[in-house]
């Protein structure tokens, strides 16, 4: 079975260029945000469940979800939230578990989770948690230059997340993501090269 590692971090912090780092390694990656949309794709069961409880009205004429149309839902009504994530959440682990599953072979692969904060209890398989760590200041920065968010909006959109003193509670690892690209994949390549290592020791003892 290989070790499940995984990459949370805030908006911005940098989570898909570290993905992308392990990526080009060869490391498998399991992304929940992939699987969250695959998940969203006209017909899927989640979707028929999405229906039953919301209706027609959340989705456009080529039975697409309107997203604007549920959020507008899940910020109005208190309950509407939770019966999403009852009907999303379950069915996102189980594709995710469907992934690691045929990840077998690898020593290790990376499960991208960028709520793990929020739903750490839900994933008691994971082996190893890193955080991907900037500034909140270059997170903003970051969200206004390449995603163009106003600086307010960014702003909103990261407190409206866990605290960076709530990720750094549960890193095992934390890349550091403060400085440029060659240095963040300089970080990846140092904790490959070093969990390699963990991975063939736990081998050998297993
Ligand atoms: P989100 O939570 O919004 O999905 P994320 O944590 O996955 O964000 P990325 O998409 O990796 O963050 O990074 C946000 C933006 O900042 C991207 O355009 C990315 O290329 C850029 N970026 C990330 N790290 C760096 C860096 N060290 N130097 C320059 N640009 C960076």
């Amino acid at each position: 079975m290989a070790q499940i590692v995984a990459v949370t971090g805030g908006i911005g912090s940098g989570k898909s260029e570290v993905c992308h780092a392990f990526a080009a390694l060869g490391v498998p990656i399991v992304d929940l945000d992939l699987i969250a949309h695959a998940l969203s794709e006209p017909g899927s069961i989640a979707m028929q469940h999405i229906r039953s409880r919301f209706g027609d009205e959340v989705f456009d004429a080529a039975g697409r979800l309107n997203r604007a149309a549920l959020r507008a839902w899940v910020f109005s009504e208190p309950t509407a939230l939770e019966d999403l994530n009852a009907i999303m959440h379950p069915a996102i682990r189980e594709a995710a578990l469907q992934h690691i599953a045929q990840a077998d072979n690898a020593p290790y692969l990376i499960l991208a989770i960028p709520l793990l904060v929020e739903s750490r209890a839900d994933w008691p398989m994971i082996d190893h948690v890193i955080v991907v760590d900037c500034t909140e200041d270059l997170q903003i920065a970051r969200l206004v230059t390449h995603r163009q968010l106003s600086p307010d909006m960014a702003n909103m959109m990261m407190q409206a997340q866990s605290s960076r003193e709530a990720r750094l509670a549960i890193a095992d690892t934390v890349i550091e993501n403060q400085a440029g690209l060659s240095e963040l994949i300089e970080n990846v390549h140092n904790f490959h090269k070093n969990y390699l290592k963990t991975c063939l020791t736990i081998k050998t003892i297993s």
